[in-house]
């Protein structure tokens, strides 16, 4: 059989990662990427991408935890080499603070995060308002340059990239043998996913070099993690909310917010205001598909739906969905020798 053609659809983290990992397990596949938009104009662009795993309720909590683990894996060996600052990947320490002591145990990823341990009190007297804490080490992606970064690898591996929009996946058959559904909060309308739904979010970027530890309420909405030259501070959760403008009675709200847990920001310089519509499901959907219409079949694999932990995770999926594309290979080639005989 020929090399395999692959159409990954977006360029999200999603979509270039996951056709990294399809270039990694399948050197001789030709990838090509189609997506309406590219980075800087992603909803990847938007997020503060810190690693801290969000969950998802349907999917089990050591298959999340695998995830995480290799994402988490992958970026720390990025964060030790000379790629770190061109990669935008660095390692960030803070807090994550209670004003009621949680009842759970541990986070699932506590121990995939490193010196995972309980705030002391000289720590928490930072915080009057809150009664304890967690202190941690995580992984953070500056995002417009992570992309950029995945960009030029698959760039350098041969991977074709073209902005079009895909109104339907059978548009694709019979250029591509197979499909991989990346389009984030685009799947609603392109695979008529109802279980999908944009959950937004509405960050300040800005400019506050003093801010070096992430703080990070976990009463609340309330957010503020430094990346390598800005500082994201966040957020809001507005389920089924698909409006990109940004609100500024909102952007007052968060930078109220964070300055009420970090004073210091109220020295903070050129704020930028982003919005973006997580694509929220209660499982991520990564799995195999095969389309079928008047008894023509078209392979497709979904990884899509990854909400407000796509970059925490997307290593992981992104393997995962490579496996499942080696998987449809093979049962290409197995029916073109079936063919043959
Ligand atoms: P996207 O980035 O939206 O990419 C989808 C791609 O598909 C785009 O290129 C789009 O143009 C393309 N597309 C869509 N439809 C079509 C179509 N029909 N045809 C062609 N192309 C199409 N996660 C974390 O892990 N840590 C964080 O700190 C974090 N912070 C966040 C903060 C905010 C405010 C927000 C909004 C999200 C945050 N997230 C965070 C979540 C994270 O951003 C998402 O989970 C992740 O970006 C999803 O990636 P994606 O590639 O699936 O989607």
């Amino acid at each position: 059989m020929a090399a395999p053609k692959v159409a990954v659809v977006g360029a999200g983290v999603i979509g270039l990662s996951t056709a990294l990992c399809i270039m990694e397990t399948c050197p001789n596949c030709s990838v090509t990427i189609l997506s309406e938009q590219f980075s800087p104009n992603t909803t990847s662009d938007v997020a503060a991408g810190m690693l801290i795993p969000h969950t998802y309720p349907d999917t089990p909590i050591h298959v999340q935890k695998q995830w995480f683990k290799e994402t988490f894996t992958y970026l720390f060996a990025i964060s030790n080499s000379a790629e770190a600052s061109e990669a935008g990947i660095h390692l960030v320490s803070g807090w994550q603070v209670f004003k009621n002591t949680p009842k759970e145990e541990l986070p699932f990823w506590s121990d995939v995060v490193l010196g995972f341990r309980p705030m002391s009190k000289a720590e928490l007297q930072k915080f009057p308002q809150h009664q304890s804490g967690q202190a941690f080490t995580t992984l953070k992606c500056d995002c417009p340059p992570y992309l950029s970064w995945l960009e030029k690898r698959l760039k350098a591996a041969g991977v074709q990239m073209y902005t079009r929009k895909v109104a339907d996946l059978w548009e694709l058959h019979g250029k591509y043998d197979i499909i991989v559904n990346c389009a984030g909060i685009g799947a609603h309308q392109l695979v008529g996913d109802k279980k999908l739904l944009p959950v937004r979010g509405q960050v300040l970027k800005v400019h506050a070099p003093w801010v070096k530890n992430f703080i990070r309420d976990r009463d609340g909405l309330t957010y503020i993690y430094p990346g390598i030259h800005r500082i994201t501070l966040g957020g809001t959760r507005e389920k089924e909310n698909w409006s990109l403008s940004p609100d500024p009675g909102t952007t007052k709200d968060i930078f109220d917010r964070c300055c009420s847990l970090e004073p210091s920001l109220w020295g903070a310089q050129d704020i930028q205001v982003k919005v973006g519509l997580r694509p929220s499901r209660q499982c991520v959907r990564l799995q195999r598909e095969v389309l079928s219409q008047g008894g023509v079949k078209l392979l497709v694999v979904h990884n899509y739906g990854h909400g407000a932990g796509g970059f925490s995770v997307h290593r992981g999926t992104a393997k995962e969905a490579a496996g499942l594309v080696g998987e449809c290979i093979a049962a290409l080639q197995g029916s073109s020798s079936k063919a043959k005989l």
